[in-house]
């Protein structure tokens, strides 16, 4: 694979123009042309022979819309076809306020939880920040959206991999992304979601990127949530929330804890009590949502009245929380499920 020109910061762009021997504002256009989500080919401003001096270098097209599929619901999920051909997902979800792009920060998954779809396969390789940037502007140019008038407002990094396990790409893509004069789109408007690696949660606290910080817990026992997620063996609950408050501390930002309740597993009473004893009086909200089921995967979801009993525990002890609807259910919308089945032909 050749190098991946929206990897660069815009100062870097400037450096690589002028070592290429053009005038330094061709690198104004050329950042411009990227943002705007087109391929360095089909950027019109800058000359043939330039372009050809580039497209030596760098990839083209280095994540292509491979694949649509459209839900009932409006929510849209992609597949997208990296330079290398490895495949991977993305989701855009319509909403009254915005709309919400979830991406990929990994080709597969090294974490393995026991619900989802991305670890079956394990981890492939990491993504380059160009190649996470790069799946926002390619969806918003679809939805007809510029950097001035963006069609995708907000951003998930809740589409398969762990950002905090790809850390270095992760933080370049979230300081190009935020930039002013790019795509522009703010660190409030971001969230970020981990399994819990606590020390790259410090590590975050201190970039100075105010970004949402979201901790995957579905269970408020270590023990228990081992069972379904194989990083909690190495990173108890008690360090995470401490490693939150850090965050807090830091940024002024309240954190959320996702929860995906899971029939029979962590959707009971006494789940819900123990949540509210692990998270009472902390500066969070609580994101609920039902399992979508991944045929792989031996775990289902708690039904509604289950959910709705385990939300009205919550708010009744004071906890903010929400449940959340399923958007895309019928597309396979959760983590991996399009890639899996891709995957495996079908
Ligand atoms: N690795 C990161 C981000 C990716 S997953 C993390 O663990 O947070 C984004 C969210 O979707 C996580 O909360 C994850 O636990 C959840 N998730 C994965 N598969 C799911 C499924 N089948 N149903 C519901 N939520 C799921």
């Amino acid at each position: 694979m050749k190098e991946i020109l929206q990897d660069l910061s815009f100062e870097e762009m400037e450096s690589l123009v002028l070592s290429l021997g053009e005038k330094k504002y061709r690198a104004a256009q050329l950042w411009r042309g990227l943002m705007q989500g087109k391929k360095i080919s089909d950027i019109t401003d800058l000359s043939k022979a330039f372009k050809a001096k580039l497209l030596e270098r760098f990839e083209d097209e280095p994540v292509r819309i491979a694949e649509t599929l459209t839900s009932s619901d409006g929510t849209e999920k992609y597949l997208f076809a990296l330079a290398d051909g490895n495949i991977i997902e993305g989701v855009f979800m319509r909403y009254k306020y915005g709309n919400t792009q979830c991406v990929s920060t990994q080709v597969g998954c090294r974490m393995n939880c026991a619900f989802c779809a991305s670890g079956l396969g394990g981890l492939v390789r990491d993504l380059t920040a160009g190649e996470i940037l790069s799946q926002i502007l390619v969806v918003n140019a679809l939805h007809g959206g510029t950097p001035e008038k963006r069609a995708v407002t907000n951003v998930v990094l809740m589409g398969s991999g762990e950002p905090l396990d790809n850390y270095g790409n992760t933080v370049r893509f979230l300081r190009n992304v935020s930039r002013e004069g790019g795509i522009g789109i703010s660190p409030r408007n971001i969230s970020l979601s981990t399994c819990g690696i606590v020390p790259k949660m410090y590590a975050l606290a201190d970039e100075g990127i105010p970004v949402n910080l979201t901790v995957s817990l579905h269970n408020a026992d270590d023990e228990e949530r081992a069972r379904i997620m194989p990083a909690a063996k190495a990173y108890k609950i008690a360090d995470i929330l401490k490693a939150c408050d850090y965050y807090f501390e830091k940024t002024g930002r309240r954190y959320i804890f996702e929860y995906s309740l899971i029939h029979g597993e962590n959707a009971d009473r006494q789940h819900a009590e123990k949540l509210i004893s692990v998270l009472k009086g902390r500066p969070c909200h609580v994101n609920l949502i039902r399992l979508n089921e991944v045929k792989e995967r031996a775990l289902s979801g708690a039904d509604e009245k289950e959910a709705y009993r385990f939300l009205g525990m919550l708010e009744k002890a004071g906890l903010s929380a929400t449940l959340r609807r399923r958007t895309g259910a019928d597309i396979g919308g959760a983590c991996g499920q399009l890639r899996a089945s891709r995957l495996k032909g079908e």
